[in-house]
């Protein structure tokens, strides 16, 4: 295993050495005071990131456990879910919504192009029974930035409750849980707060507890009335070496300050457009003022083998970038420039692509 290689895929991203050590303190007893206060301290922290003066919970698990324990928590079987498909993340909400036999209104928008508010605004009227609606912030598959502040605006009249996936974004792009009128927010550790994976993030609103309150949910271990019971400790022991590290990844993002990390995000993002169409290559996403500031999603030339390009640079750079995913395998690669990625990392990753390209 490679001992420095250079994580630019959308996550999980390069984990500072500050954080790694962090982790490796004694473990504390996760019912003691120390653990207690420092758990506590940690969710309120985290409210600040999210922007909300709603509950945070910090759950054990990916980030797809908070996407689960989102639907979870609000939908029976039957329960009318809309669900906004861009991509393959947006559609893992509508399969999810599945497995707990809702009835799920599937709005498909093509892949690379932003949720259309205008039909999201349709279907709502048309189904006023609706109970949830499902959206991505950052569509990591593809790349696309969704209207989540539009779509918000709309479900805020309604009796529906916004769910919205934040984990590829949150930390890293611009985000307002509370002003973008948000219900339920997921995000995850190992994206843009450049932390290992393992903790999942969940923010509930009034609105989404009554119907959580109101609903007969078969969760267990992911319940939300369980975390919502004693906020001074987990349900259920958390793991205290990842809580230690978020922490520290606090700390940084204090340091660094929120809004200055949007603003460098927003940098590299700038900077690795520019670098790819500077190579005569065209962006996945159909408009660039809806493309992702934290991954890059780049449409691969014909003469192009997407394979070849991410084994040439992991062998002989040490960097990693992605692929496509689904149908878009072969066809798009993906730079990850989220966490603490700088321009020396996003430029080294833009002028390896360049060499290879060169050479084919
Ligand atoms: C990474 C990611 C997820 C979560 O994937 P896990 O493997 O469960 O952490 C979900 N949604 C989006 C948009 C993502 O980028």
């Amino acid at each position: 295993m490679s001992e420095d290689l250079l994580l630019m895929i959308p996550g999980p991203t390069v984990v500072p050495s500050r954080v790694t050590r962090a982790m490796s303190a004694p473990i504390l007893p996760h019912r003691g005071k120390e653990f207690s206060d420092m758990f506590v301290e940690q969710m309120d922290r985290l409210k600040k990131v999210f922007r909300t003066k709603n509950d945070v919970y910090i759950l054990c698990g990916s980030g797809t456990a908070a996407m689960e324990a989102s639907l979870s928590n609000t939908i029976s079987s039957n329960d009318k879910v809309l669900c906004l498909i861009n991509g393959k993340f947006s559609e893992r909400f509508s399969e999810i919504a599945s497995n707990l036999k809702a009835n799920v209104i599937e709005l498909q928008f093509e892949w690379g192009i932003p949720v259309n508010v205008k039909s999201v605004k349709e279907a709502l009227d048309k189904n006023t029974d609706i109970k949830a609606v499902t959206m991505v912030f950052n569509e990591t598959s593809t790349g696309v930035r969704n209207p989540v502040e539009e779509v918000g605006e709309i479900v805020r009249g309604t009796d529906a409750i916004l769910i919205v996936d934040t984990i590829s974004a949150l930390g890293g792009d611009v985000f307002e849980s509370d002003l973008w009128n948000v219900d339920i927010c997921v995000s995850g550790s190992q994206k843009c707060f450049a932390m290992p994976p393992g903790l999942a993030f969940i923010s509930v609103s009034d609105k989404a507890w009554r119907v959580i309150d109101a609903n007969d949910s078969m969760a267990y271990y992911l319940n939300l009335k369980n975390y919502r019971k004693d906020k001074s400790h987990a349900p259920y022991t958390p793991p205290v070496s990842l809580i230690y590290g978020l922490r520290e990844s606090l700390d940084i993002i204090d340091e660094e300050g929120l809004e200055n990390r949007w603003e460098r995000h927003k940098d590299m993002a700038n900077i690795a457009r520019e670098g790819i169409k500077a190579l005569d290559m065209e962006l996945f996403c159909s408009d660039e003022a809806y493309c992702s500031n934290t991954v890059t999603a780049v449409k691969a030339p014909d003469y192009l083998d997407v394979a070849l390009l991410r084994k040439t640079l992991r062998t002989r750079f040490g960097i990693e970038i992605a692929g496509g995913q689904a149908h878009l395998k072969g066809k798009i690669f993906r730079i990850g420039h989220m966490g603490v990625i700088s321009e020396r990392e996003v430029n080294s990753v833009l002028t390896s692509i360049e060499l290879v390209l060169e050479e084919m």
